[in-house]
């Protein structure tokens, strides 16, 4: 991607090298890194943690820094120093693999936004050495997990913190967690940070990784270090969750944070809550012996911890809320901690468990849900904290999600200048509607991406074909034993595009409901249907894998049933730069997940960035994108949600009747591709995508919707900034 307005010319490659107490960092000058620096840590505690679980925010799909290098000619005033922060950059890898799925990837999403409008957040996360996990997938066998092997030292724009007083060593903070006798063990983490810098190279988001894989740490902190979301046994998890939670503050005061607000992106980090309480109640008692703290105490300690705290919820399905039998949190503790979770993680379904869910809802200043209907259903769940719960609806980052050839059309028509700075110009989108270059111009773009795409696609068929013979994995996808030189997949033909995680309330698996009737409507008209698929299922999610091994099942048949026409392929090992190329590349995004479980979905905002129409049931985000079928399709159940609504059981999932409404639409959409070579109706369906949703469904419009939750007080000039864009929309109309 080009570094847009960025003047490269007048760059001094020694400028972006900055150094204080904790080390030497690359990519921003030593002013703007002390003008960071000195906000987060200023005593008007002006400026706000942002506590995530994981960060998505792969350099290989946005890198401000390297993108203007490559724009640099001339690299001669290069000293030693600047040079190996270089080579590095260049020949390193590209993926920091400490995501799991759209949660890390709006987190990622957001902290770019808040350096792009230069607010001062500081993220807080862990480290994971294993990352996530990668998918290899085979035609028989179905989702294969790997562990990553990644190495941090190797990563470029990865810091290693130091210690000011022994700058031979790294930073460390200590954490306590204890025995079931209530004895301390001490948890040592070091710091890792990287820096979310901006694409004028003026700003940036430190985040901080702690990393709790040390050889000195007790095993089972090792155990529960390694893996984002290792679920192997409740007590990795809850020590996990408690790893980060109880990080934060010694974490802040290692650095000098100074932080009045902590935003909890979901409740992963309660725990820091606790800490909180337990500090307020020190205060109250004067004595350390917080067992004797009186009820009422423990009450209002919390209501004065939760003037601190913002909590966005991002699920109502119960998977994403961490509930953990009381007897795990015995094993890692202290006592006064479970007295005070006793009284303020009830978990109404259980007397044995401790619901984080419900503590977060309880500590908070303000929560708020991810999209409009999201914060309906979460009123319904959460009754006693209705009030308090209101919308913002989820954005990705415009300058990542955008591809290369979108960005360009962008860059040369006037009507949209200073669309990197503003995402709501592209409101202007709409005057072009009737600009013939302008339609042109952008099916050409698109189509550039389309070749990108199937560039990828056919050449992965290939390599798994060659495979075969060199390993033991039977390739995934049926087509690799058609594909030759002659035989390849092509973009002319109807491409709809499905990336997600594999969990069962996303049914992936819907539209293939009805095989005989899927290939009847190809066959009847002709209509060649290209289906791309690709997503992981957490390792421990059985149904969740049998649904990819569904898909791969269902391969020969639609192609043997449709006479070839139907063809449906699936990418192994999902994540952010397969979503690119995925969300530019085809020419309607699905997204059918049950009504109302998907609480906002992000992918299909990234395809609607790019002018790529959706075809989706009214759940999440849709139901505020969808605007009268100007910008897409819908299809499936509607109607009111109550309570019944939210079951995930296999009977209520409504297959019948969601792929029965699919089958119902398709035609349609296929008689708008097929029907007019020059695809003007799609072409219509893509401006009013730039025009109606890119002004909405980015983060930098969410990131000033949290602003005004956030209380900051920020400059005139940066405020009205900001306003601007959080009058683009109201998420909680
Ligand atoms: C955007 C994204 C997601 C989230 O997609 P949803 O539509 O919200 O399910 C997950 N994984 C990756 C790699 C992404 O880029």
């Amino acid at each position: 991607m080009q570094a847009g307005n960025h003047s490269a010319d007048n760059l001094e490659l020694h400028k972006l090298v900055a150094k204080n107490k904790f080390g030497t960092f690359f990519g921003v000058s030593q002013e703007i890194f002390d003008k960071v620096w000195s906000k987060l840590t200023a005593a008007d505690s002006n400026s706000v943690v942002y506590i995530s679980m994981e960060i998505g925010a792969d350099p290989d799909v946005f890198h401000p820094i390297k993108d203007t290098l490559m724009d640099l000619e001339k690299t001669d005033s290069m000293d030693s120093n600047t040079k190996q922060f270089i080579k590095k950059l260049f020949h390193g890898p590209e993926k920091i693999p400490c995501y799991g799925g759209g949660l890390g990837v709006l987190a990622g999403d957001t902290l770019k936004s808040f350096a792009d409008c230069r607010v001062p957040v500081v993220a807080v996360s862990l480290l994971y050495r294993h990352g996530y996990f990668s998918q290899i997938v085979d035609s028989k066998l179905g989702q294969i997990s790997q562990t990553v092997e990644w190495r941090p030292e190797d990563t470029p724009g990865l810091y290693l913190l130091h210690d000011p007083d022994n700058p031979e060593k790294p930073l460390q903070i200590e954490i306590p967690f204890f025995n079931e006798y209530d004895q301390e063990t001490m948890a040592e983490a070091q710091v890792w940070m990287k820096m979310e810098v901006n694409h004028s190279l003026d700003y940036f988001i430190p985040e901080l990784l702690l990393d709790f894989s040390l050889a000195d740490n007790p095993i089972p902190i090792r155990d529960a270090a390694g893996q984002l979301y290792n679920s192997d046994s409740s007590i990795i998890k809850a020590t996990q969750r408690r790893m980060l939670g109880t990080g934060i503050l010694p974490v802040m005061e290692a650095i000098g944070i100074t932080s009045s607000t902590l935003h909890l992106n979901e409740q992963h980090g309660v725990v820091v809550a606790l800490q909180l309480i337990a500090e307020e109640l020190q205060g109250m008692l004067k004595h350390s012996n917080l067992c004797e703290a009186s009820e009422e105490q423990i009450f209002a300690a919390a209501d004065k911890v939760a003037k601190r705290l913002v909590y966005t919820i991002h699920t109502p399905v119960k998977a994403g809320h961490d509930r953990f039998n009381k007897s795990v949190y015995a094993g890692i503790s202290h006592k006064s901690c479970r007295h005070i979770l006793e009284l303020l993680a009830h978990d109404d379904e259980s007397p044995h468990s401790y619901n984080f869910t419900t503590l977060a809802m309880r500590v908070n200043r303000t929560a708020n849900s991810v999209s409009r209907l999201h914060r309906d259903v979460t009123h319904k769940q959460f009754p006693r904290f209705a009030q308090k719960i209101t919308a913002i609806t989820n954005g990705v980052h415009h300058l990542t999600w955008i591809s290369d050839a979108r960005a360009e059309l962008f860059d040369s028509f006037p009507e949209l200048a200073g669309w990197r700075d503003n995402p709501g110009v592209l409101q202007n989108a709409k005057k072009l509607q009737h600009n013939k270059q302008f339609r042109t111009y952008l099916l050409r773009a698109w189509e550039k991406d389309s070749e990108i795409l199937y560039q990828y696609i056919n050449s992965m068929l290939l390599l798994h074909r060659n495979e075969m013979t060199s390993t033991w994995i039977d390739p995934p996808n049926h087509y690799s034993n058609i594909i030759d030189d002659t035989t390849r997949l092509t973009p002319d033909v109807f491409t709809i595009g499905f990336a997600r995680r594999f969990s069962t309330y996303k049914r992936a698996d819907l539209i293939f409901d009805n095989i005989d009737t899927l290939c009847s409507i190809a066959l009847k008209n002709n209509w060649p249907i290209n289906f791309l698929f690709s997503g992981k299922a957490h390792p421990a999610d059985e149904p969740g894998k049998s649904v990819i091994k569904l898909i791969l099942d269902y391969q020969k048949e639609l192609h043997v049933k449709s006479k070839g026409l139907v063809n449906l392929i699936f990418i192994p090992n999902y994540d952010m730069q397969i979503a690119k190329v995925m969300v530019a590349g085809v020419h309607a995004w699905l997204n059918n997940p049950k009504r109302p479980l998907e609480a906002s979905g992000t992918s299909g905002m990234k395809a609607a960035l790019n002018g790529v129409p959706n075809l989706s049931i009214m759940d999440g985000w849709w139901v505020e994108g969808y605007h009268d079928g100007l910008t897409g399709w819908k299809f499936g159940h509607e109607g009111p949600v109550d309570e019944a609504d939210l079951s995930e059981s296999p009977e209520a999932l409504l297959y019948a009747e969601d792929s029965a409404s699919f089958y119902e639409m398709l035609p349609g959409v296929l008689e708008e591709f097929y029907g007019d070579s020059s695809h003007s109706r799609l072409i219509d369906k893509a401006i009013m995508n730039l025009s109606l949703n890119i002004p909405i469904f980015n983060t930098h419009r969410m990131a000033a919707e949290y602003l005004q939750k956030y209380q900051l007080k920020l400059p005139a000039t940066l405020q009205a900034r900001m306003d601007d864009f959080a009058a683009l929309y109201n998420s909680n109309e």
